[in-house]
């Protein structure tokens, strides 16, 4: 044990004898003893050292016992080590004692009970051992706070980007839950449609019918399996200080900073990371310019600039639709400036005083991290919305989305007595594709038949796949006879149009049923929706190939 580590105590006495005596009695390994003859030397030897105890004798000469504790009891440094005073004096005179901290002070009569000295002397000791103790518990245990609380402050910062991550993953798992509860009933439904096939017992008439349950039942089958292998990437995540430094793609930052003091430091904090390229830029319009031609990962901004501020810029980004995210840098630090930066849309906030390389870098990562999980957010939603109105394979809309927009534009014409077309559209003996190439050659064509018909028809129509080779357009604004023209142009198409599969050509026809809302009439869409598919009927029977209205 090095004699530092040693707990030490001082004990006084002018006589050398005494002081001998005592440290004998007192010897102990991890004991220091340390004498003085004298107060004056104690008084000196108290501001070098740190003492568990202090023996003091009451009669000396010069300054007595009783002088030098009143002189320790001044300062800090010795005001609360406790003192034992050693005296020849009687017991009655115990009362000069008094006055002094409880438990800081003891004494013990001349001549000295060796066991009696050891064993106070230990209670002390101890005393100023488990005193230091609870200073080293004390110690560990704020240095364990700070600690938590950066620890805690990094949570709070990837809490917000957990929170969009978690809404994307419950979103998927939603749709993931609805695609496999749908699957069962579907299996019911396709199980008990092939049994009836089986039993060859479905009359005539119920075999269209039968092949359509199965064929809706079939693109059932697809969108659940669509639904349920859409997958959300797990991004990286970071657990500490190590890998948030570790920003090994290339980011470039563009800094709207007038002073060149404060770009300065930042550009020296962040020269030895190669990988992220620093655009400096002194004003706002500067910063749009800069913007318009080059794009950047990455947006510092000061809040006090030339030609506005933070908050004015922040506004400017967000009504162009800039999606950069922006970080803020400043000087101007306050709490509400920083509230009504992040609620104006910046992602971050950095006060210019504590701007260091790990921040610097911590921001960034955490920033770039957030817009791409806010960009696959954004990307997801708008598959699952595109999903819902449009059909995969020939990518026109949907019936659902038909439906919802016949009924927009019958109530638009109403309003403003427009005219309104509607046609139907059906594929000629398309069951011959299948059965004669499959139904994949079949898919090809549909795919084909809906970019041509897409091909044909004006902005404004509303092109969608009605259900099967059955295709709908809504014509706004067009009269019965513009329509018929528009049809009779599309059939003709269709008939000249050489579809192709892998080596194969092929050549089909459509039949086609208009039905136009008639001028100054009143027709509900599902009424416009029946006339066209009588007309569709009629073009049937009539030999197919044919636009027909009633
Ligand atoms: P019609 O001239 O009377 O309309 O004869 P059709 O063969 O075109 O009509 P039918 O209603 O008998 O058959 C339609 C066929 O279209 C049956 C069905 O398998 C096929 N079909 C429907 N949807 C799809 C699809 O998405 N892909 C493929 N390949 N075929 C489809
Ligand atoms: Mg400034
Ligand atoms: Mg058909
Ligand atoms: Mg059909």
């Amino acid at each position: 044990m090095s004699s530092d580590e040693k707990i030490k105590i001082l004990v006084v006495d002018d006589r050398p004898e005494n002081l001998m005596a005592i440290e004998g009695v007192l010897e102990r390994p991890d004991l220091s003893i340390i004498t003085a003859t004298s107060g004056n030397e104690a008084l000196g030897l108290v501001l070098e050292h740190t003492f568990a105890l202090i023996l003091l004798d009451v009669q000396m000469p010069g300054m007595d016992g009783f002088e030098v504790a009143e002189l320790m009891r001044g300062s800090e440094k010795s005001r609360h080590i406790p003192i034992i005073f050693l005296t020849a004096i009687s017991k009655d005179d115990t009362h000069v004692f008094t006055g002094y901290e409880k438990g800081a002070v003891d004494y013990l009569f001349k001549p000295l009970d060796p066991l009696i000295l050891r064993s106070k002397a230990n209670v002390f000791v101890e005393l100023f051992q488990q005193r230091k103790k609870l200073q080293q518990s004390n110690l560990d245990l704020s240095c364990a706070v700070a600690e938590l609380e950066v620890v805690n402050r990094q949570i709070r910062e990837q809490q917000k980007s957990v929170i969009e991550e978690e809404r994307l993953k419950v979103l998927l798992q939603m749709a993931g839950a609805t695609a496999h509860e749908l699957n069962q009933p579907l299996m019911i439904l396709m199980g008990n449609v092939q049994l009836m096939e089986m039993d060859g017992n479905v009359p005539a008439h119920l075999a269209g019918r039968v092949s359509k349950i199965t064929e809706a039942a079939s693109r059932i089958s697809d969108t659940v399996k669509k639904i349920q292998t859409l997958r959300h990437d797990q991004p990286k995540t970071y657990a500490g200080g190590k890998t948030i430094l570790n920003l090994d793609q290339h980011v470039s930052i563009l800094a709207i900073e007038d002073k060149d003091n404060d770009f300065s430091k930042v550009r020296q904090i962040l020269r030895d990371h190669h990988q992220l390229a620093l655009t400096r830029v002194k004003s706002i319009r500067e910063a749009f310019d800069r913007i318009d031609k080059d794009s950047f990962d990455l947006i510092f901004l000061d809040y006090l600039l030339p030609d506005g501020t933070g908050l004015e810029f922040l506004e400017a980004v967000n009504s162009k639709g800039i999606e950069t995210p922006v970080v803020v840098i400043t000087g101007q630090g306050d709490e509400l400036i920083a509230s009504r930066i992040i609620q104006a849309g910046a992602y971050d906030y950095l006060p210019k005083a504590k701007v260091s390389g790990k921040a610097l870098l911590r921001i960034i990562s955490n920033a770039l991290e957030k817009a791409g999980l806010k960009r696959e957010m954004r990307m997801a939603q708008e598959k699952l919305a595109e999903m819902s109105v449009r059909d995969e394979l020939t990518g026109m809309f949907n019936q659902r989305y038909f439906r919802e927009a016949l009924e927009r534009e019958v109530s638009g014409a109403q309003r403003y007595g427009h005219g309104l077309a509607l046609c139907m559209i059906d594929l000629d003996h398309f069951k011959r594709v299948n059965d004669s190439h499959g139904h994949l050659c079949g898919d090809r064509v549909l795919h084909e038949f809906g970019r041509l018909l897409n091909d044909s028809i004006r902005k404004y129509d509303v092109g969608c796949r009605y259900g099967g080779e059955e295709f709908a357009v809504i014509l706004p604004d067009t009269s019965l006879d513009k329509a018929l023209s528009l049809c009779e142009r599309f059939r003709e198409r269709v008939k000249e149009h050489e579809f192709t599969y892998e080596e194969l050509t092929l050549h089909i026809t459509a039949s086609v049923g208009v039905a136009a809302r008639p001028t100054g009439g009143i027709i509900t869409g599902r009424q416009l929706v029946d006339l066209a598919d009588k007309a569709l009927y009629q073009a049937k029977s009539q030999g197919r190939n044919l636009v027909v209205t009633i």
